[in-house]
């Protein structure tokens, strides 16, 4: 079974349209939320992933820009968008939205011989929580209950592994910063782990290309991606939408 993880697609159609093009063969696709807020397409973000997406986790941009809870935690920038959004939701996607699960969600094993995961949007501890460094994985990997917890949030992609002393960071490393480039890692027996595929439309690794991670439950491997994308049409967007300019120029940062 492979499943298409994706995250953080933040409204950012042309960097979505890249991932699917690129990503091949998947039987499953788990989305772990923040389709909206930032980007300038939401509406046609959603028409696309609605249908495709196996399960999805709401993520706290889909929760407030859907009017769950109020903008109060965040900034100025990421507030203005999510006002600019909800005007923008057509009635139907603002209603989907609204009524997406809390993570974490534990996808149906296809045979016993596969490993238990888990998805979440932050920590799946608590939803609005960051998993940025290992003092952050250090509560999940010793509460969680599946060997893989799949999540998002920090829209850095990688993660952090434990078995017993021997605590990791994975981090991908690509041969080249142009281009589509893959990194794999091989899932090890016993070990316990904490993946973050990267966001698909607002990295902040660093690294403007869009992110995904395809899960192999047969191969017992994850293996990250990235994409060049149009990103000056997602730019071009974003300022004739209106939204702050900072939204534009970070799509090209990766940051
Ligand atoms: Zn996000």
């Amino acid at each position: 079974m492979r499943a298409l993880v994706l995250s953080d697609i933040h409204g950012n159609l042309e960097a979505l349209t890249a991932v699917l093009d690129a990503a091949d063969q998947w039987d499953a696709l788990w989305n772990l939320g923040d389709m909206v807020g930032y980007g300038a397409s939401p509406n046609e973000v959603l028409e696309v992933v609605r249908p495709l997406a196996t399960l999805t986790v709401r993520g706290n941009h889909d929760r407030v820009c859907s009017g769950l809870t109020s903008t109060r935690n965040f900034n100025p920038t990421a507030r203005a968008a999510a006002k600019w959004t909800m005007e923008a939701l057509s009635a139907e996607n603002l209603e989907w939205l609204r009524t997406l699960p809390q993570g974490p969600l534990e996808p149906e094993q296809n045979s016993a011989d596969e490993v238990r995961v888990t998805l979440a949007h932050g920590s799946p501890l608590n939803e609005d929580r960051y998993i940025q460094n290992m003092r952050d994985a250090w509560a999940p990997l010793q509460q969680m209950t599946t060997a893989i917890t799949f999540v998002g949030h920090t829209h850095i992609q990688g993660g952090f592994a434990q078995k017993d002393h021997d605590w990791q960071e994975v981090r991908p490393r690509y041969a080249s910063r142009q281009g589509c480039v893959s990194w794999t890692l091989a899932i090890a027996p016993g070990m316990r782990y904490l993946i973050n595929p990267g966001a698909v439309g607002q990295p902040r690794d660093f690294d403007w290309r869009a992110a995904f991670a395809i899960y192999d439950s047969t191969a017992h491997e994850v293996v990250f991606h990235r994409v060049p994308y149009d990103v000056a049409a997602a730019q071009e967007r974003v300022l004739k939408a209106g939204l702050p300019e900072r939204l534009a120029a970070r799509l090209r940062e990766g940051r």
